[in-house]
């Protein structure tokens, strides 16, 4: 018998075809026994198809990095030669040993002598000569930008390392000169972003913009007119997207180039002369395409063989600046994989296989490794040693989103019943049941995949074993074939072995002043007529089983009896809040459809009652401490949904003071504004958690509430936070009630404990998100929601091993909306390796950046900024070097050569690093950088993605009638034309910019004004037109809208109007006012880091 067969190396699925068909409905449903009722199973005939027919592709497909899927065996065959001829070089990604060679005459001369031509300031020399080969290579073996570095730009670490005040920042650029002008709306980062230091030339006349600008080409659709290189003053096909400026403004000259020098501090100086002109970001783009045969080698890129006789040291021009089309660009990368990998479903049959990108749409068919929806890796192959891993500097983490909400087409989890005996474990480990135990013995036992403890199988799970090891029943049971399923839980696995009370939701309203005053309380007890009968159910039930309460509070807490026998609601006012106690047990928590008629009179009564309040004063830690308490009466879990509007300074547990200190920023003394003023609210929510009693909290401040303490209980409960400043109703009421609805009506986990298990060799040692710990393993989630993550890093604690490689169950133990005790269970199998270059192969830098943002996040509340900051650039350096020298093919040191799975980290971390937490700008306030860092910690990877990069489109570059969402263009204002409209999303925020010279039918179509002088900036409602254009950028802000987890507030920003710094603040490819590196500048700088630790 083969006990093999179970594990993955070979996909267990792949080959399964004679056995499948078993896998149908028939004996599904006949399995009976100890497999689940009926209606759970129903569905579960659904995959079958999918079966039949996935095997070949998931052979077939050939994941980008991860080398054939039959993953080892293919790779070592492929492997070892290219291995021998290229140093460590990596196979995969730098196919041809031609290519390869192409690059070399090109990169070597790297001379201080190539410094480029007199008009630089002699320290800035450096950059060597064009990288020639080097487009070519990018797309192979990671992408190089050949660029001679500055041997050694001015200050390195300090430099870069954000200012240490704002002053000092802008001081310290080399352009900050041009920040100065800034506020006139010209000069701005753009300017800088493109054009040669020596030339920016502070006033852009809009005029000449206008002429000049070409509408950008959206990022990724250059390919065909870009064959050739590209001279620096030239652009695309016709008038160049970002030279214009240059072109048209006074020679070099015009600034000397000293002046650029100034500040010790600056990143290193933008004269960057990485020349490439031509490269083309297509080219290293190709993620899957181009990535197995040579073939296409010649035929796509014709343009190799000129790059290559391109040598010489930078002829052209004066430009001494890194092309910004030379370097990586996330867009091409995004719509690469999007065109690659978005056609066909990703199977996740084969262990190791690296996922498609979050940015692509695609389907997902579970054969025996959980989703990238519930999991994914910031690698998926680990090394096999801990000294390998330490080498290569690559964190090994997992953000998983145990509760992730799927697509209508794929199908939620099937949930098994075993009966009373539960679900079968491990005996020594407690792993449960899955895909790669491996029966032995005929059937009768199994070895565990996780501790190898050899158990007993129980006589009602035995089951006869095929030819191959497999048991027969393989296909019909989810937890031997799938990668995710559930079970129902044992009463072993409630509180007090006793099977759970259905959740309770309780409302407590915050009745102040202020809250009255805006409209809040009015606007929400509406709504909240309607939206209780929206309350989360289970699948199939006809009502919720969530019963809810209600309670208004000041300084003073007023409880409801909204028992359905009485005529009318009975408010019970509770003034000691020192000494939190529920006054009422029965009639405080009902059944929305048996009180309704008392609960609608309630919420018509509570603004009235208080409409005349001159209460200014609020308590917080009671009101939270009163819910709790009730849940705890009720001997229920559940959510208590806070409004909660000021600085709770009344008298009372909890109390506050006003500590907001902006001089703190840039001092060692700045991480006090992320942790909380007293020690209070972890108490609390301590408890909380202990009751499955979890806290969303709306915030609608005025001023400074101090988010980094109220924070604390929503974040250690599981729970949400939601701000809105200066809350009000005529602006602020939709985005408040979508975000509301939503709220209430996502589905929760209650009362939640999260395990992550792992096989010999690695394990679980840090966690982030939002939850509470009190051991070491354990991740208590009084609440967990589908929009949330628990990030996972691993470390080794013994050798891998290559063929078995590392296994990964993530269990979920919680309670349902109805009040059902149940295991989620996920399981994910990663191969190891012995050559740092599989490990390059099969990371994703979108999780990467996730888990290291969530690190740096967390970082503040004990380490100065810059500290965390400084750790970043280094890490980020040191993954980088470790590449450099162990995998990529011997070349100058000139050549910055990165990864192709990473040759986006540099942009991303930029991104991270000038984030308002890790550098905030003079208009972001401490509780806007709190608010933004508990967010971060539960993001999934697709919203840390566009919340760190964000999307821009072009509204009327595409046809009209085109239905598809325009290609994005790269997050920079050269590509802006001021002919154009843009859509900027993050997750958060939403802005519709408009050019100043955008036609006047297109200002007619969308606004219904006739010139774009009169449209009304900061408009938040695009009037509702009767034409294609308006028609079709409305439905498209609902399709941004419908595709993140919060309401965007959409923000109409006219091209050098005020708001258009706001705007800008987004534009992160180009340098920030805060002192935040182009990522033109942080490339060199980042080149730079790599070179040090090289030499
Ligand atoms: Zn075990």
């Amino acid at each position: 018998m083969n006990v093999n067969q179970s594990i993955p190396p070979v996909p267990p699925f792949g080959q399964p075809q004679p056995v499948y068909p078993g896998y149908h409905q028939s004996s599904y449903s006949g399995q009976s026994g100890s497999t689940a009722p009926a209606i759970p199973y129903g569905a579960y005939n659904g995959p079958v198809p999918g079966y039949q027919q996935t095997p070949p592709q998931g052979i077939s497909r050939a994941p980008p990095s991860s080398g054939a899927p039959p993953a080892s065996t293919a790779q070592a065959a492929c492997g070892q030669v290219a291995y021998g001829q290229f140093g460590q070089g990596d196979v995969q990604n730098g196919p041809s040993s031609a290519v390869q060679m192409q690059r070399l005459p090109g990169s070597q001369p790297f001379g201080s002598t190539l410094a480029p031509v007199g008009s630089q300031p002699a320290v800035l020399q450096p950059y060597g000569p064009p990288p020639t080969s080097a487009q070519v290579t990018a797309q192979l073996a990671g992408m190089q930008i050949s660029s001679a570095v500055a041997p050694a730009p001015p200050s390195s670490g300090l430099g870069y390392g954000p200012p240490t005040s704002l002053a000092s920042a802008s001081g310290s650029f080399p352009n900050s000169g041009l920040y100065g002008s800034y506020p006139q709306g010209q000069a701005s980062p753009v300017s800088q972003a493109q054009g040669h230091p020596g030339i920016q030339t502070p006033q852009r006349s809009a005029p000449s913009q206008a002429s000049s600008f070409t509408p950008p080409v959206s990022g990724g659709p250059r390919l065909p007119s870009m064959t050739g290189p590209l001279l620096p003053g030239q652009g695309f096909g016709g008038p160049s997207v970002s030279q214009p400026n240059h072109v048209s403004s006074p020679p070099p000259q015009a600034l000397p180039p000293g002046t650029q020098m100034t500040g010790p501090l600056g990143p290193p100086p933008p004269m960057h002369s990485l020349q490439q002109p031509g490269y083309q970001p297509q080219q290293n783009g190709s993620f899957g395409s181009a990535r197995g045969p040579q073939p296409n080698y010649g035929s796509p890129y014709p343009a190799a063989p000129t790059f290559g006789s391109q040598p010489g040291p930078p002829q052209p021009l004066p430009p001494k600046r890194l092309d910004p089309d030379a370097i990586p660009s996330p867009i091409q990368v995004i719509e690469d994989d999007r065109n690659n990998r978005g056609t066909e479903p990703f199977v996740t049959g084969v262990r190791g296989q690296v996922p498609p990108l979050v940015t692509t749409n695609f389907l997902v068919k579970d054969q025996g490794n959980a989703s990238p929806r519930y999991i994914r890796c910031t690698s998926y192959n680990i090394p096999c040693t801990s000294d390998m891993a330490k080498q290569a500097q690559v964190p090994l983490a997992a953000v998983i989103k145990p509760l992730a909400t799927l697509p209508p087409d794929e199908a939620s989890p099937y949930v098994v019943d075993h009966g009373e005996s539960g679900p079968l474990r491990c005996n020594r480990c407690k792993a449960y049941m899955c895909p790669f135990m491996q029966f032995i013995e005929g059937g009768r036992r199994f070895q565990c995949c996780f501790c190898s403890c050899i158990n007993d199988v129980p006589p009602q799970y035995f089951q006869h074993l095929d030819h191959t090891g497999k048991r027969v029943d393989a296909y019909d049971r989810p937890e031997l074939s799938l990668g995710s399923y559930e079970f129902l839980a044992t009463v072993d696995y409630c509180k007090n072995n006793k099977f759970p009370s259905p959740p309770a939701f309780i409302f407590m309203i915050d009745v102040s002043y202020n809250a009255i005053r805006t409209g809040l309380v009015r606007l929400l007890c509406e709504e909240l007529k309607s939206l209780l009968d929206f309350l989360p159910r289970e699948c199939g039930a006809e009502e919720s089983a969530i019963r809810v309460g209600f309670v208004t509070y000041n300084k003073v807490l007023h409880f409801y009896n909204v028992k359905s026998s009485l005529a009318q609601p009975q408010m019970m006012v509770v003034s000691d809040v020192a000494d939190m106690f529920v006054p009422l047990l029965d009639g405080f928590l009902v059944n929305v459809n048996e009180s309704r008629a008392v609960i609608t009179s309630l919420l018509d009564q509570i603004p009235e009652m208080f409409a005349d309040t001159r209460e200014t004063e609020t308590v917080f830690v009671p009101v939270i401490q009163a819910g709790m308490e009730a849940l705890k009466a009720a001997e229920c879990a559940g959510k208590l949904f806070l409004f909660h509007t000021s600085l709770p300074i009344a008298e009372a547990p909890g109390k506050l003071k006003n500590r907001d200190d902006r001089k703190l920023i840039n001092t060692d003394k700045e991480k006090t504004l992320f942790q909380p003023q007293t020690g209070a609210y972890q108490t609390l929510a301590k408890e909380c958690v202990a009751q499955g009693c979890c806290i969303d909290l709306f915030l609608f401040p005025n001023q400074y509430v101090d988010v980094a303490t109220l924070s604390v209980v929503p974040q250690l409960t599981g729970g949400s936070v939601y701000k809105y400043a200066c809350f009000q109703v005529e602006n602020d009421q939709e985005r408040f009630l979508s975000d509301l609805r939503r709220d209430v009506q996502k589905v929760v986990g209650f009362d939640a404990v999260m395990r992550v298990r792992t096989s010999t060799g690695i394990r679980a040692v840090d966690f982030f998100g939002a939850f509470y710990m009190s051991n070491t393993t354990d991740v208590e989630l009084a609440g967990l929601d589908g929009d949330k993550t628990v990030t996972v890093e691993f470390k080794h604690d013994d050798r891998l091993n290559e063929e078995s490689g590392a296994l990964l169950q993530c269990a979920l133990l919680y309670t349902s909306c109805a009040g059902q005790r149940r295991l989620r269970i996920h399981n994910l199998a990663l191969n190891c390796c012995t050559q740092l270059a599989d490990l390059y192969r099969n990371c994703e830098t979108d999780t990467l950046i996730n888990y290291m943002a969530k690190f740096a996040y967390r970082g503040v509340l004990n380490s100065p900024v810059k500290a965390v900051r400084d750790t970043l650039i280094t890490q980020c350096a040191q993954i980088l070097a470790c590449y450099r020298k162990n995998c990529a093919s011997p070349s100058s040191a000139g050549q910055l050569i990165l990864p192709e799975c990473m040759k986006l980290l540099p942009v991303y971390l930029n991104c991270v690093l000038k984030s308002d937490v890790l550098q905030p700008g003079a208009e972001v306030t401490t509780d806007d950088r709190a608010y933004v860092r508990q967010l971060v910690t539960s993001m999934d990877v697709a919203e840390t993605n566009v919340f760190f990069y964000p999307r821009l489109l072009p509204l009327t570059k595409s046809p009209i009638e085109s239905t598809t969402e325009p290609t994005a263009v790269r997050a920079s204002e050269e590509r802006l034309s001021n002919g154009d409209i843009y859509l900027l999303e993050n997750g958060l925020n939403l802005f519709l910019w408009v050019g100043a010279s955008v036609q006047q039918g297109v200002v007619q179509s969308l606004f219904s004004v006739s010139s774009f002088s009169q449209i009304t900036s900061g408009l938040s409602v695009l009037p509702v037109l009767d034409n294609p254009l308006s028609k079709k950028v409305r439905g498209l802000i609902d399709s941004l809208r419908a595709q993140r987890s919060r309401y965007m507030k959409l923000i109409v920003v006219k091209q050098e109007d005020k708001l258009e710094m706001l705007f800008k603040h987004f534009l992160v490819e180009d340098k920030s006012l805060s002192g935040g590196a182009s990522y033109v500048d942080f490339l060199c700088h980042m080149h730079k880091e790599i070179r040090q630790l090289l030499s």
